[in-house]
């Protein structure tokens, strides 16, 4: 994890053929689900989309996944751990329950039809780039943190040691 706050990745080059889409935000904080968006706190709307997943070293697979999306920012959300729920679940049903844990990339995302056809098990080798939207670029938000209230914190406020969950 870089310290850098909305930089682009230094050796990011465009792979998908088609323009590049949305500014791209993996949110790291299973706590926060930014029902307003982290840049101008505007409500965020709901977008799904069929996202390609790059496996290291070499298995990419498409998920369709809904997050966050604000219009206004252009800025495009996608949670972390429910991408890699989808990626567990997407490793084991293709076979390649060795590659659950390696590092991967949400590389853009791609056309529906080429998602429909790959749902149907027609996926189209070596011709996925040219279905594919780049992210315009990837950025990182940290947090607000919880700040010390004096006193008569409102009733809805967290119990301290919030972060703790049972399960
Ligand atoms: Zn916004």
């Amino acid at each position: 994890m870089g310290k850098k706050k909305k930089a682009a990745r230094p050796t990011q080059q465009q792979v998908g053929k088609l323009p590049p889409m949305h500014k791209f935000f993996l949110n790291p904080y299973p706590d926060l689900r930014y029902s307003a968006c982290p840049q101008c706190n505007r409500p965020t709307k709901l977008r799904k989309h069929p996202f390609l997943v790059l496996i290291f070293p070499a298995f990419p697979t498409v998920l369709n996944m809904t997050g966050p999306y604000c219009p206004a920012c252009d800025l495009l959300i996608l949670h972390q751990d429910k991408v890699e729920h989808m990626l567990s679940a997407a490793c084991q049903r293709h076979g390649h329950p060795e590659a659950i844990g390696n590092e991967y990339l949400v590389a853009g995302i791609v056309e529906r039809s080429y998602f429909r056809a790959a749902s149907a098990g027609k996926l189209p080798e070596g011709a996925l780039f040219d279905y594919l939207h780049d992210f315009k670029q990837y950025v990182t938000f940290e947090p607000s943190r919880w700040s010390w209230v004096p006193a008569d914190p409102p009733p809805d406020a967290p119990q301290a040691g919030s972060t703790r969950k049972t399960s």
